[in-house]
């Protein structure tokens, strides 16, 4: 039993990593085996909670909080198998991907692609579709090839390509919504070396060659700071050249000090005289150089994020990119948005996860962000009537007003994922308000027994 399974225990408020997410669950459980996993979620049941797993609390939107139980599983921490020749590696739910590329690279290891930054538990990063960039290259939830997850009534289910493959179709992006995940069983490949270039370039330009260059480069993305006319282009691609991992100086002056430091004071500036931010913008974007380096992935991946802020990010038919970027631009000049922070752009293959935003189509990702204590609605909501009509599909761990109405089409397997939610949690007990305004209710319909006949243990 966990030091906090006490199902009366009052929790301490929870917060997620922005720190604009704020709930007070009524029982905190820190489960540190699979079996207490089980025990504290069908105690939740048994009482008549709604459960939420969470993970790191990197989400931006409510996604994560809970008014009944929350289940954090940061304990639930260890790689379980390891096994080389196929790459496939077995993981307890709550491990960091940080951890996790770790004790991959000690057994000449990597996940294929990661995101920007790797605090994320890795069941919290898939659970929303978390992503990083390469046309070629799909999210990380498609590199999972099996998922143990905890069901409403404590009992244990697996599922994978061949074991109950509709509910694997849902669960690899799964919300939170159809059970807790306990394991998972990843596909990795052999660890492998990027050469990094961040390099400026004429905006124009970059969105003109955008499609050349996502298709010519492993990972393509750029930044590009409102009221400026240059693309921050970042270009990672696989190289046989031995790693030079920087100092730990060079590594802490560059993303540290500039990046987050520096960045951060800029941003308190703009905050304070926004009529001054397209200025601050301007010398922000002359200031970022040209840079390069030669390191394992993960390093090349990932870097510290200090600089608070909420965001939003859509997935649009990558065609649609360039003009979804100008058009973003645009609204920002037209409106008078005060923006110190830079758009993202980046693209991701497809895959088919029901609810993965990357489902059915080859995608170009858009996120905007907005710096702490700073008016983000009116942005982003102007933001999201462009994503709208160029059917854009929101990150599920980010900000976005969309309610189950306004998503159902965007979605071509909506429906078999609301099947295979009723069938696993016919009463809702992974439902939080984020999933009744998202999801909305589960529908009526069969229960767990009729899909998972034999698949579902105790
Ligand atoms: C600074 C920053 C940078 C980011 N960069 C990127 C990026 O590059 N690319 C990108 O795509 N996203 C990015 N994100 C978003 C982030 O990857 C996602 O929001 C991700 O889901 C966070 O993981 P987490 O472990 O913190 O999950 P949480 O936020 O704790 O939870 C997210 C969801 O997963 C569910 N969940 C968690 N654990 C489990 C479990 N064991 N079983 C079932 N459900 C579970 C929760 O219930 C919730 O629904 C970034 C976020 C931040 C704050």
């Amino acid at each position: 039993m966990s030091e906090t399974s006490d199902p009366h225990q009052h929790s301490p408020r929870w917060q997620n990593w922005a720190g604009d997410q704020l709930c007070t669950p009524v029982t905190v459980q820190r489960p540190g085996s699979i079996e207490e996993l089980s025990a504290a979620i069908a105690r939740a049941g048994d009482s008549g909670q709604r459960v939420r797993a969470v993970g790191a609390g990197h989400s931006f939107s409510e996604i994560a909080c809970s008014e009944g139980a929350q289940v954090r599983l940061d304990r639930l921490s260890r790689v379980l198998d390891v096994d080389t020749s196929s790459g496939l590696v077995r993981a307890q739910a709550g491990i960091t991907i940080g951890d996790l590329s770790r004790r991959l690279d000690a057994h000449g290891l990597a996940m294929e692609n990661l995101g920007d930054i790797d605090v994320q538990s890795i069941a919290g990063a898939i659970s929303t579709a978390t992503h990083g960039t390469g046309a070629r290259l799909r999210n990380i939830s498609a590199q999972v090839v099996e998922l143990t997850l905890v069901l409403a009534d404590g009992s244990t289910l697996v599922c994978s390509p061949e074991r109950d493959q509709e509910i694997f179709g849902a669960a690899r992006v799964g919300l939170g919504a159809l059970g807790v995940i306990a394991e998972v069983t990843l596909h990795c490949v052999p660890a492998f070396t990027l050469r990094g270039l961040d390099a400026p370039a004429p905006l124009a330009q970059t969105l003109e060659r955008f499609e050349e260059l996502a298709l010519g480069n492993d990972h393509f993305e750029f930044f590009v700071f409102p009221h400026a006319d240059v693309a921050l282009t970042r270009t990672n691609n696989r190289t046989d050249e031995p790693p030079k991992p920087r100092s730990r100086l060079a590594a802490y002056t560059n993303d540290v000090l500039l990046t987050n430091h520096a960045f951060g004071l800029l941003c308190r500036a703009g905050r304070r005289l926004p009529g001054r931010i397209p200025q601050i913008n301007r010398l922000v974007t002359r200031l970022a150089g040209r840079s390069e380096r030669v390191d394992r992935s993960a390093a090349i991946f990932a870097s510290p994020r200090l600089v608070r802020f909420t965001e939003m990010e859509y997935a649009l038919p990558r065609e649609h990119t360039p003009q979804a970027v100008r058009r973003v631009l645009e609204a920002i000049e037209q409106r008078g948005f005060a923006v110190p922070f830079p758009i993202e752009v980046r693209t991701v293959a497809p895959d088919d996860a029901f609810l993965s935003t990357a489902a059915g189509r080859d995608s170009g990702y858009i996120a905007v962000h907005m710096f702490e204590g700073m008016q983000w609605q009116p942005y982003f909501r102007a933001v999201e009537a462009i994503m709208d009509e160029l059917g854009g599909r929101p990150h599920w761990g980010k900000r976005h007003f969309q309610t189950a109405d306004t998503l159902r089409a965007r979605y071509p397997d909506w429906e078999r994922f609301q099947a295979v939610r009723a069938r696993l949690d016919p009463r809702g007990r992974f439902a939080n308000e984020w999933t009744d305004r998202v999801l909305g209710p589960v529908a009526e319909g069969s229960a767990l027994g009729s899909v998972v006949e034999g698949s579902a243990g105790g």
